[in-house]
C-alpha cells in the first residue's frame, strides 16, 4: 500500500513526502530557501518582488523511490529530478544522489529563471537555460572549466551557433551531453561576471520584452551578435 503525502512548508516552498524522514525534508526546504534567495538576487527578481509582485510557493514532490518517480513522470532512468516550471513544481525522490547540492538548486533555477522572462517566453535558447541552472549545482566546477579551456584552446568546442541549434532534450550522447552543459554554464558564468552581474540582470529584464535572444544581448552588453558574445568569451577564458 502507498503511504499518504505529508507535508512540510517553509516560506517560499511546500514539500510533499510519503515516508521520507520528516527532518531530512525539513533539511531539503532549508536548503532550498538559501537557493532562492541566491538565485532571486542574481535574477534581479527580489527588487521586483518588494515592488508587490505576487508568486506562489514553488511545490516539491518527494516520491519514497526512483521507480515512482519515473511512473509518475516519465522521466529517463538518469534524471534525478524534474520540474514543471509554469505549475512551479519540481519532483524527485528520497535518497535522490546529490539531490540537496545538484537537482535541487538546477530545478528551481529553472522555475525562477522562467518566473523573471515569463513563462511563455520562447526566446530563450536551451544552451542559457542550461546553463543558469547549471551554474548552482554545488560541484567541481574547476575540472568542468578547465574541460572547457582545453576544448577552446585545441578548437573542439561547440560553436555558438552550433550550440543554439542544439535540442539536447532526446540526446543519449553522454559525451555531447557533457561538452553541452559544461560549455553553457560556461558562457552564463562569464555573462554573469561582468560587471558585477548588472548587466545580467538587465538581459533578464530585456528577456521579457524583446522578440529574440540576440536583441536582449545586444541591448544589454553591446554585443553585436552571438559571435561576438563568443569571442569575448574565449578571451575571458585564454586570460
Ligand atoms: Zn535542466
Amino acid at each position: 500500500m502507498t503511504a499518504q503525502w505529508n507535508t512540510d512548508e517553509s516560506r517560499h516552498f511546500v514539500v510533499f513526502f510519503r515516508s521520507a524522514d520528516a527532518r531530512s525534508v525539513t533539511a531539503v526546504a532549508a536548503k532550498a530557501e538559501g537557493y532562492y534567495a541566491a538565485i532571486s538576487r542574481d535574477l534581479g527578481l527580489r527588487a521586483r518582488r518588494l515592488r508587490g509582485q505576487r508568486h506562489e510557493r514553488i511545490t516539491i514532490y518527494l516520491f519514497d523511490t526512483r521507480d515512482q518517480f519515473q511512473a509518475n513522470t516519465g522521466e529517463p532512468a538518469w534524471a534525478d529530478a524534474s520540474s514543471i516550471q509554469r505549475l512551479r513544481v519540481i519532483y524527485s525522490f528520497a535518497g535522490a544522489k546529490e539531490f540537496l547540492v545538484q537537482a535541487l538548486p538546477h530545478e528551481i533555477a529553472h522555475v525562477l529563471l522562467k518566473e523573471a522572462v515569463g513563462f511563455d517566453n520562447r526566446a530563450v535558447p536551451a544552451w542559457f537555460e542550461e546553463g543558469f541552472s547549471s551554474l548552482y549545482e554545488e560541484k567541481d566546477a574547476a575540472s568542468a572549466a578547465a574541460a572547457v579551456g582545453t576544448s577552446i584552446a585545441d578548437g573542439s568546442y561547440l560553436a555558438l551557433d552550433r550550440l543554439s541549434g542544439l535540442d539536447i532534450r532526446g540526446s543519449n550522447d553522454a559525451a555531447l551531453l557533457g561538452r553541452f552543459y559544461a560549455q553553457s554554464s560556461s558562457i552564463v558564468r562569464y555573462l554573469k561576471a561582468i560587471d558585477g552581474g548588472r548587466k545580467f540582470r538587465r538581459l533578464i529584464r530585456n528577456m521579457r520584452s524583446a522578440e529574440s535572444f540576440e536583441r536582449a544581448l545586444t541591448a544589454a552588453y553591446g554585443f553585436k551578435g552571438i559571435e561576438e558574445l563568443e569571442e569575448h568569451w574565449k578571451e575571458y577564458l585564454n586570460r
